[in-house]
Parts: C-alpha cells; structure tokens; sequence
C-alpha cells in the first residue's frame, strides 16, 4: 500500500479539520479504494448515530480547543485514552495552533516547576551542609 489512512485519519476526514493535502489524499484514497470508502462509511454511520464516543469527544471539544486544565492533564499522562488520543490527534495531526502554544507553553511551564524544587532541594542541602560545618568545633 503505498498510503497508510488509520481511523483517525478518518475521522479529521470527516471534520474536514486535516490540512489540505491530507484531505486531497484521503479523498483520493477513498476514490480509489472501496474498502476505505466503506470504512469511512461506517465511521459517519456511527457518528450520525452518537455511538462513537471518540466522535462525540470530538464534536464537543473542538467547537472550543482544550483547555489549559485539559492539557496539563494530557502532560502529566492522567487523561482517559480516548480524551489523550483525540488531543494528540488535534495537535499532532490536525496540528491546531494554538493547542500546539498551549501545550509547549505548559511544558515549559512545568519544566521551570521542576528547575525551581532542584534548585530549592539543593539550596535544602547547602544550607544544612553550611550549619554542620558552622555547628563543627574546628
Ligand atoms: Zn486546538
């Protein structure tokens, strides 16, 4: 096969949210393969039908992008699988924008966290090592 369309590829088909060349190719490859086309076929049935709960997440999250809250959990790896596939989906392939600042602003953000406790644990250290050596008669 000289193209891979997973189901989530699909599904961005679908919300027409991929960048324009993906759709091209996706709707190509739906033109050209009856069995993808069918695929998607019944990716839209289910959708219609609010039995697919990824396509219900996405229905609700991308009318507004996710939130601060939403990606920090993502970051720490504390989301349902289904909630992290869609945001990995909507900033990696989707590639939304301004979920992509978010994110690298949060991961900045808790990379500074953790500099801050080192740097506190260390001063922790200094300053014990400072009074045992001030505390030991010479
Ligand atoms: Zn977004």
């Amino acid at each position: 096969m000289p193209h891979t369309i997973r189901q989530s590829d699909l599904e961005g088909y679908l919300d027409e949210a991929l960048p324009a060349e993906e759709m091209a190719r996706i709707e190509k490859a739906l033109r050209e393969d009856p069995q993808l086309a069918r695929q998607a076929g019944v990716i839209q049935s289910r959708r219609n039908a609010g039995l697919h709960s990824l396509g219900e997440i996405w229905r609700a999250s991308r009318l507004s992008c996710l939130s601060r809250e939403q990606l920090g959990s993502y970051l720490l790896g504390v989301l349902p699988d289904e909630l992290a596939d869609y945001i990995k989906f909507h900033i990696e392939t989707v590639g939304c924008r301004c979920c992509q600042a978010n994110l690298a602003d949060l991961q900045q953000e808790q990379a500074e966290h953790g500099e801050k406790t080192e740097t506190r644990r260390r001063r922790y250290f200094e300053s014990s090592a400072g009074y045992l050596r001030d505390g030991t008669p010479e």
